[in-house]
């Protein structure tokens, strides 16, 4: 039916390239197009034979929107699905509008020098007045809504589990369950275990860069900015058992704050061990978490990007770690003048994934949603001409394919709620 470029060959992306092979019927035809083309070479070796989708591959530095648009002229896709790094985001766009052809991402834009002036000057001015200090937010992105109109194509940001399913959720709960949702509380539990003292399950620059910055939330229109990881509460997970959470800024608050009408706070918590928190604030203290570029022996080396190279490879988490992980939004609200409130939520096992498709939880419970939210756009269920994040769309369709590919959702109706 349809034939996809994707960009970006790592963890999630690897994912995302397996759920695509086992819907052939949508995906006809991929290209892999990546940085390193031998990870593009050695998913299309692993799927080849085994799948009815026709998969190529090419190599493309997508920080150059003159080689995103030559490839994309070569490979005439209906849809590029970006699954490079958030750096890649406006680049891709770009080139996407240049192509007249739809986009798709899993992570909100953020530059990779966050001391380019150009950048920091529309950054400062950002923190001021809307008084949170991430260096990621939509608005980059947003600014493409017009441009997007005009050519008639759809850009649909952040299909990943958080940012994306967690949306879903929020778009369902509005939709069937709550006349008005008063609070939303996202909570991620990662209850997997590599064996490994300090590793990131995602890549490591964007993973550090977001758990390292103050935490923020939305409360009575406005945002309320906290230092990082000072708000800590503990939480029974559904499967995994009793965690720490903390409080971080989250992409997705962003925007639901302005499609969830009269929502009068959302807050975003994740878990944590302390092993991870105690190598995280070390490795913050001594300047590796920094991406500001030092001198060594004659080298410009960036401290976080030796810091990667050091760290394990995400992608290669799956064989060891077990358990599982919990991922879901509690609403408190009025249904029918009454009050109720509801946990929409999903369990994923670390091995099972691995099992499946040979990842981990995370990059699973990323991977498929960006095929979904791929196959939304590809079977005509959410286009629209703009710029849209996932809670804009009608979540039935998505949440069906939920259960059909691989994350199943529960309800539970009367959860214990996070203070
Ligand atoms: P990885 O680092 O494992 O993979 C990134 C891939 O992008 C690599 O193949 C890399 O190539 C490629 N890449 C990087 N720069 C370029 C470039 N300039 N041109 C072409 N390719 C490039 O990351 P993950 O798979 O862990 O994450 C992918 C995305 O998913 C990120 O944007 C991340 O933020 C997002 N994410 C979203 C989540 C969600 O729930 N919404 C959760 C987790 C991640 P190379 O191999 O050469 O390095």
């Amino acid at each position: 039916m349809a034939k996809v470029l994707i960009i970006g060959c790592g963890g999630v992306a690897g994912v995302a390239i397996h759920k695509c092979c086992q819907n052939s019927e949508v995906f006809e035809e991929i290209c892999i197009a990546s940085r390193t083309v031998s990870k593009c070479e050695a998913v299309k070796a692993q799927l080849e034979g085994k799948t009815k989708t026709k998969i190529t591959t090419a190599q493309v530095d997508a920080d150059k929107v003159d080689e995103v648009i030559a490839l994309i002229k070569k490979v005439q896709p209906d849809l590029v699905m970006n699954i490079a790094l958030p750096y890649q985001d406006l680049t891709i766009m770009d080139a996407c509008l240049a192509c007249g052809v739809n986009y798709m991402d899993t992570a909100n834009y953020e530059p990779e020098d966050i001391d380019d002036p150009e950048w920091r000057a529309v950054y400062d001015k950002r923190c001021k007045e809307e008084g949170f200090s991430a260096y990621f937010d939509y608005s980059w992105q947003w600014a493409y809504k017009e441009k997007f109109e005009k050519a008639g194509l759809t850009a649909l940001l952040g299909s990943g589990f958080d940012p994306g399913v967690t949306q879903a959720y929020c778009a369902y709960a509005q939709k069937h369950l709550f006349d008005e949702i008063d609070t939303i509380d996202i909570l991620d539990c990662n209850g997997g275990d590599h064996g490994y003292p300090f590793a990131t399950n995602f890549n490591p620059e964007i993973n550090l860069r977001e758990v390292s910055a103050p935490g923020s939330y939305w409360e009575n229109g406005h945002w309320v900015e906290i230092p990082a990881m000072s708000i800590k509460r503990e939480y029974n997970f559904d499967q995994v058992g009793q965690k720490d959470m903390y409080l971080l800024h989250h992409e997705e608050i962003e925007s639901l704050a302005k499609n969830i009408p009269g929502v009068k706070r959302i807050r975003f918590f994740m878990t944590f061990g302390q092993s991870y928190l105690t190598h995280m604030k070390c490795l913050e203290n001594v300047g590796m978490l920094s991406t500001t570029p030092v001198e060594f022996e004659g080298h410009q080396i960036v401290p976080i990007q030796f810091l990667k190279a050091l760290l394990p490879d995400p992608a290669s988490l799956g064989p060891r770690t077990v358990g599982k992980t919990n991922i879901g939004c509690i609403f408190t609200g009025k249904k029918d003048g009454k009050e109720k409130t509801a946990y929409i939520y999903n369990v994923c096992d670390h091995q099972e994934c691995y099992k499946e498709v040979g990842s981990q939880a995370i990059s699973y419970t990323t991977g498929v949603p960006a095929m979904i939210g791929a196959m939304m756009l590809l079977t005509g269920k959410w286009n629209k001409p703009g710029v849209y994040t996932v809670e804009e769309f009608d979540p039935d369709p998505y949440m069906d394919a939920l259960n059909k590919w691989g994350l199943p959702w529960q309800i539970n109706d009367n959860p214990a709620l996070v203070d």
